[in-house]
């Protein structure tokens, strides 16, 4: 994969392009970034990349001009348009299914924006995607834009050394993911389940699934809603809104 990103502070992007599973996945070629500063793109010898909005009010607007130029010289010459991703607050929120098809191109395209905002002929005129990562507004793209690049190139053949715990992570199932518990079976008096100790692969995996639908009924139903649920997990989730609905009596008659 082919990661080019458009940015005005491309040395925010130093150390999380060098260090851990990213900094691993570039030295052994598994993708290739390349950050590019707009503003060389400039059509004025100072540089000027943005500009006060047409009918007054605070901020600064990206300018079209400098990052309409990158984008075409970062294609020119391809004859299939790659994802041209901007980063914006009011995108489509982020998502790992998102993520999967993400990591399926060859090709990613993002723009990092400042300031006010973009002119709107840039999302109108050259962009494929606007992608949020979420309902809160950063001072810039470059984080949302390290957000989405990690969580893709995670995804990427031979970037995790043990390719299951990317298949089994929170939301690839559907699911949050079921507790971890590591050595020593006993801390301060608290005990690992017997299951994990029992070396009985079965009872294990069953032992995960169950928590795993336990913790996303738990913490996040609306996972729940548009899932097919099978039998065995149908069961599961009568049994605890049963013990629910006990609770609430006990603790509506204790009242
Ligand atoms: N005035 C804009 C608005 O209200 O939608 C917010 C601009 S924000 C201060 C500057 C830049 O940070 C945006 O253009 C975008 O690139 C980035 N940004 C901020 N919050 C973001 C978010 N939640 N997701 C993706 N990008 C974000």
């Amino acid at each position: 994969m082919r990661i080019d990103v458009l940015t005005l502070f491309p040395e925010m992007f130093t150390g999380f392009l060098s260090q851990s599973i990213i900094g691993k996945a570039i030295e052994k070629g598994a993708v290739q970034v390349n950050t590019v500063n707009f503003r060389e793109y400039a059509t004025n010898k100072h540089g000027t990349v943005d500009d006060y909005p047409y009918g007054g009010g605070g901020g600064m607007v990206l300018k079209p001009e400098p990052i309409f130029l990158a984008v075409e010289d970062l294609i020119a010459g391809q004859a299939v348009k790659p994802r041209i991703i901007l980063m914006c607050p009011q995108g489509v929120p982020y998502t790992q299914r998102i993520a999967e098809q993400l990591a399926e191109e060859e090709h990613l395209i993002f723009i990092c924006g400042h300031y006010e905002g973009y002119d709107e002929r840039i999302r109108q005129h050259l962009v494929t995607d606007e992608l949020s990562i979420g309902d809160y507004v950063l001072t810039g793209g470059e984080l949302p834009a390290m957000v989405v690049m990690d969580s893709v190139i995670r995804l990427l053949p031979g970037v995790l050394g043990n390719e299951i715990s990317a298949v089994t992570d929170s939301f690839s199932t559907g699911l949050l993911e079921h507790p971890h518990y590591t050595r020593p079976a006993e801390f301060r008096g608290w005990s690992v389940p017997d299951v994990l100790l029992s070396g009985h692969h079965g009872e294990i995996a069953k032992w995960r699934h169950r928590e795993s639908l336990r913790r996303t009924w738990q913490r996040r139903p609306d996972l729940l809603q548009n899932r097919e649920l099978s039998e065995q997990e149908r069961a599961w989730l009568r049994e605890w809104e049963e013990e629910r609905g006990a609770d609430s009596r006990q603790e509506s008659d204790e009242a």
